[in-house]
């Protein structure tokens, strides 16, 4: 308790003692000369008769003049001389006198010439008998700005970043040329010379470009010269990522034609990007194996909504010029709507047992069916598809049997609704998925007996399996082998090839105008224990047979 006391009496005794030491009337100057000259600030400034004000003279980087004051606190007049031993300090004056109880100013200048780029510092001091005074001095001096400068000199793309830039000054009074060059494969400089105008700068625009390029992270320098300006070099680097960084790749192309399109819109799992000249695409992040909406849109093609997991690439896209009413009202409409087909390769049964008739010609029209299934097949299915096997037999497989197309021979009426101008029945059954089931056909070829019927025979044939593989029949009038009268048609329509491939190309229950159900995407069909069925009566579409 009274340590604390006695400490807190001190520091008021101290203080008292600093307020008179700072005044001038107070000083004994013979006492002051005895401690003059110590040569520390602090001593020079506590007991000293001549002090000086500011202690501490900063330039800075760019300052060139200061002053400081003298100030005579004795009552005599008193000689100074200064020194200092800096070459880049001048001052006004070096020694001088100072009458009693007066200031004096004294100027410095800086003159830093072409000393080196740093920190400089040096103490002048004024000297008198009573006393001295030091004041520390100190500048800086810059680094030259460059004539030419790139900026900045490091450039990284990442990885998808595709363009960047430089800045090129030109820090002279006169015009630049400048040139660049690089040796990478993946740089592209928007220019590799040019020229800028005095105190200006110019853009340099840079692009990366990864196709070809294996995985990893690679630099290249940039070299800008400009004659004796000077020159600088840039880093830049690019990242290429691993396929396991790719979330989806591929191509989109021309349903019909197979070419590449070029500028279509591609959104998949929350990412937008746009197909190049040749309709390929990347889309970077994280790769999934989850199936992951795909939209596909441009103009030119209707657009495309389906799903799509890492390592899928390739996709179709149909042209706004197909007659996508027509396809509904042959493919879908009768459906739900939305497509059915056939998920894997039927095998077709042909009941070599003739129903109601009897006829020497029966092993000829079976042996044209035998003939002409596979290629029917093939067509229908976009040629996607080949029957798994096309067999003749007395006893096929029984009604609804899965994964069978079974044809039959028959005159009995009753197998075409009673109706004796109907020549030709199908009959087919899908899962809720939209994959075909089962399918059977009936042909009423009797009538189109002979050489001269065999066109005919063909033509019901052909339209049958149309049915048979998941097509309704066209109400429009749109040329096509799925008209209700089959009339004299012996093959599918141009139209028919397209809408096939369309068909046999999209997963079951594709609806209007091209959007894929995630429930039945293929890959993920689940049988159905109850099909649905759909059937239908085929005219002849003669005039004859029309009455
Ligand atoms: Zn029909």
């Amino acid at each position: 308790m009274s340590r604390r006391v006695r400490y807190a009496a001190l520091a008021v005794l101290c203080a008292a003692i600093a307020c008179n030491s700072t005044s001038p009337l107070e000083n004994e100057p013979l006492d002051l000369a005895a401690k003059g000259g110590s040569g520390g600030k602090s001593g020079g400034g506590g007991r000293s008769a001549l002090k000086a004000d500011p202690l501490d003279v900063s330039f800075g980087s760019t300052g060139t003049t200061a002053s400081v004051t003298l100030t005579n606190s004795s009552r005599k007049t008193l000689s100074w001389t200064a020194s200092e031993n800096a070459g880049w300090l001048s001052l006004g004056a070096t020694s001088g006198s100072i009458a009693a109880r007066s200031s004096q100013t004294v100027s410095m200048s800086v003159q830093r010439g072409s000393l080196a780029a740093g920190s400089y510092t040096t103490d002048v001091t004024f000297a008198s008998s009573a006393g001295s005074a030091i004041v520390s001095a100190s500048m800086t001096v810059a680094a030259p700005a460059e004539q030419f400068d790139v900026n900045p000199l490091q450039v990284d793309f990442g990885s998808s970043a595709t363009s960047a830039s430089v800045t090129l000054k030109n820090n002279t009074s006169g015009s630049l040329s400048w040139t660049a060059s690089e040796s990478s494969g993946w740089l592209s400089l928007g220019a590799t010379s040019g020229s800028i105008a005095a105190n200006s700068s110019q853009t340099l625009a840079l692009s990366a470009q990864r196709a070809g390029m294996t995985a990893g992270t690679y630099t290249t320098s940039l070299r800008v010269t400009a004659g004796t300006a000077g020159a600088d070099t840039a880093a830049v680097l690019v990242t290429v990522p691993s396929t396991s960084s790719v979330t989806l790749a591929g191509q989109l192309v021309h349903q019909f034609s197979g070419q590449g399109l070029a500028g279509l819109t591609v959104h998949y799992d929350g990412a937008t990007t746009t197909t190049d000249g040749s309709g390929r695409f990347s889309i970077l992040g994280d790769a999934t194996s989850s199936l992951q909406q795909l939209t596909i849109s441009g103009s030119g093609v209707y657009q495309r909504q389906t799903f799509a997991r890492t390592g899928d690439n390739l996709w179709r896209v149909v042209p706004s010029g197909f007659s996508m009413t027509a396809y509904n009202d042959v493919a879908r409409d009768e459906f739900g709507p939305g497509t059915v087909r056939w998920v894997a390769a039927p095998t077709v049964y042909i009941d070599s047992r003739p129903e109601g008739f009897t006829s020497s010609e029966l092993a000829t029209w079976i042996a044209e069916v035998k003939a002409q299934v596979p290629t029917f097949i093939h067509k229908w299915t976009g040629t996607q598809m080949n029957p798994a096997a096309v067999i003749v037999t007395s006893s096929p497989p029984s009604d609804f049997t899965a994964g069978t197309i079974v044809i039959h021979f028959s005159e009995n009426s009753n197998d075409y609704g009673g109706n004796s101008n109907t020549i030709g029945y199908a009959r087919l059954s899908y899962s809720s998925s939209g994959a075909i089931h089962s399918s059977a056909v009936w042909l009423r070829y009797l009538r189109y007996s002979g050489t001269s019927g065999a066109s005919k025979r063909k033509g019901i044939l052909g339209h049958e399996l149309g049915h048979a593989t998941g097509l309704g029949h066209m109400s429009g009038t749109t040329a096509s082998f799925m008209q209700p009268s089959i009339g004299t048609n012996t093959d599918l329509s141009a139209f028919d090839v397209q809408a096939a491939a369309f068909h046999y190309t999209r997963s079951p229950k594709n609806t209007t105008p091209d959007t894929d159900s995630s429930a039945s995407f293929l890959g993920m069909l689940a049988p159905s224990a109850l099909p649905a069925v759909k059937e239908w009566v085929c005219a002849a579409g003669e005039a004859a047979l029309a009455r």
